[in-house]
């Protein structure tokens, strides 16, 4: 058969290596050929609401005329150029847009390309630090129980250790953890024993850990241990690129808590999930600590696509969107549903238990009744294909159902994935 007459699944299967997929007994991916909206539209025009907003980067729909027409204009003028002796409009433009809205001391934004490689940023600053003013004790990391924070080994050693990091265990920097109880749990938590002069820096994501199963945990918790760290030095790095651009109903998780980070880093609905971009913000005074005359305390990371002039174009764009009423508005309505959703499912006999069931703005989360609490539950593929068959694509996390919807879904959308969930249970 010629590669023309193939089906894109069976091109695929030949030659594709997908992210997280045991090949072996996976099932075909969705040749998805046009997105619209909240809608992905495979090859024979079926659609499917992308409910988890495409590994939770999309929130104004998919191909939006808006972003695309500024991508096209920025094509036309710069698409790339090496950032390291040369700036461009985009990047500064972006640049101050997001310090303007950042709460706190922050003055400077570091650019690379997606949440891994801004988690590295953040620690790799943070260390370096405190080894430019010659605290060379600061050694550990502080980091959260159940934390997810990329695949990079940096990203990897301070997130919790799991079947994600399994085979890597022995190449991963160890990092002190601390278990913030969970919502419906008391907000009281021991914090482990350590010396504070020795950790350099303590990295979480706020209020919500996503791929740690969208555990959500206490705000006065962080705000707690993050007013213990500034008093010891310690440089808090709030990982913000799956809680960014009001995924918890603020504009930042941080924005919850009166104490704030020294580093924050952005990223997935930065672009309105358009093009790969991350950014590392961080205060004057650790920009400061990099300033010196000795070239050795120079920053030095960098990526060949740093501050790319078309995904800047794109976060620009997406920015004007988000400040849009009619965003604001979806937005509104979005939290809402879900606050009146989270009720129904806590009302509904379902015949099974339905757990924990809470949300945080944008994001609805419960867990569905298993033996294995862990990813590799099969619970997982039953239920994607389940809710397929309904033309709602959700992924659940092991046992933990979630939706995450981009902001542009409309009432009867929305309904449809409710409904949808509802008729899951129910079987
Ligand atoms: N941090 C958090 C909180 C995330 O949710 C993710 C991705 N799910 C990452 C970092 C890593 O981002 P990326 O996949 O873009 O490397």
């Amino acid at each position: 058969m010629g590669e023309q007459t193939k089906t894109l699944t069976a091109r695929d299967k030949q030659v594709i290596w997908h992210p997280y997929t045991q090949h072996k007994t996976m099932a075909a991916p969705i040749p998805v050929v046009k997105g619209e909206g909240v809608y992905l539209v495979n090859e024979n025009g079926n659609k499917y609401i992308d409910a988890i907003s495409s590994w939770w980067t999309n929130i104004h729909g998919h191909a939006h005329p808006f972003i695309a027409q500024k991508i096209f204009e920025q094509a036309q003028q710069l698409e790339h150029v090496i950032f390291a002796g040369c700036t461009h409009e985009p990047a500064v433009r972006l640049a101050e847009k997001i310090l303007g809205l950042l709460q706190g001391n922050f003055s400077r934004i570091f650019y690379s390309d997606n949440g891994s490689t801004a988690v590295e940023v953040g620690i790799k600053m943070a260390i370096q630090f405190h080894k430019n003013k010659g605290q060379h004790q600061r050694t550990k990391v502080l980091a959260l129980t159940h934390a997810y924070h990329g695949d990079t080994f940096g990203s990897m050693s301070v997130s919790g250790r799991g079947v994600f990091t399994e085979a890597f265990n022995d190449f991963l920097f160890d990092v002190v953890f601390v278990n913030l109880p969970e919502l419906h749990e008391s907000p009281e938590f021991t914090m482990p024993a350590i010396d504070p002069a020795e950790i350099a820096c303590f990295i979480y994501e706020p209020l919500v850990q996503g791929a740690g199963g969208m555990r959500m945990y206490h705000a006065s918790a962080l705000q707690k241990i993050l007013t213990f760290c500034k008093q010891e030095g310690i440089i808090c790095i709030a990982d913000e690129v799956m809680t960014g651009f009001y995924r918890t109903g603020k504009l930042f998780a941080s924005d919850y808590v009166p104490e704030k980070p020294d580093i924050i880093c952005l990223s997935k609905g930065l672009t309105g999930g358009s093009l790969p971009l991350a950014i590392t913000a961080c205060t004057h005074t650790i920009f400061e600590a990099f300033l010196d005359n000795n070239l050795r305390s120079t920053f030095f990371h960098g990526h060949s696509f740093t501050a790319n002039p078309l995904a800047c174009a794109a976060a620009l764009a997406s920015l004007e969107l988000l400040e849009q009423p009619l965003c604001q508005e979806n937005i509104a309505y979005l939290v809402e549903q879900n606050r009146e959703f989270v009720q129904h499912l806590q009302r509904t006999n379902y015949g099974q238990p339905i757990l924990n069931v809470r949300s945080l703005g944008t994001i609805l989360a419960f867990e569905l009744h298993s033996d294995k609490k862990e990813y590799l539950d099969k619970v997982k593929e039953e239920t994607m294909e389940q809710t397929l068959e309904q033309g709602v694509l959700l992924r659940p996390l092991g046992n933990t159902l979630y939706i995450m919807p981009p902001y542009c879904i409309t009432a009867v959308q929305l309904e449809k994935v409710y409904a949808t969930i509802d008729k899951l249970l129910h079987r």
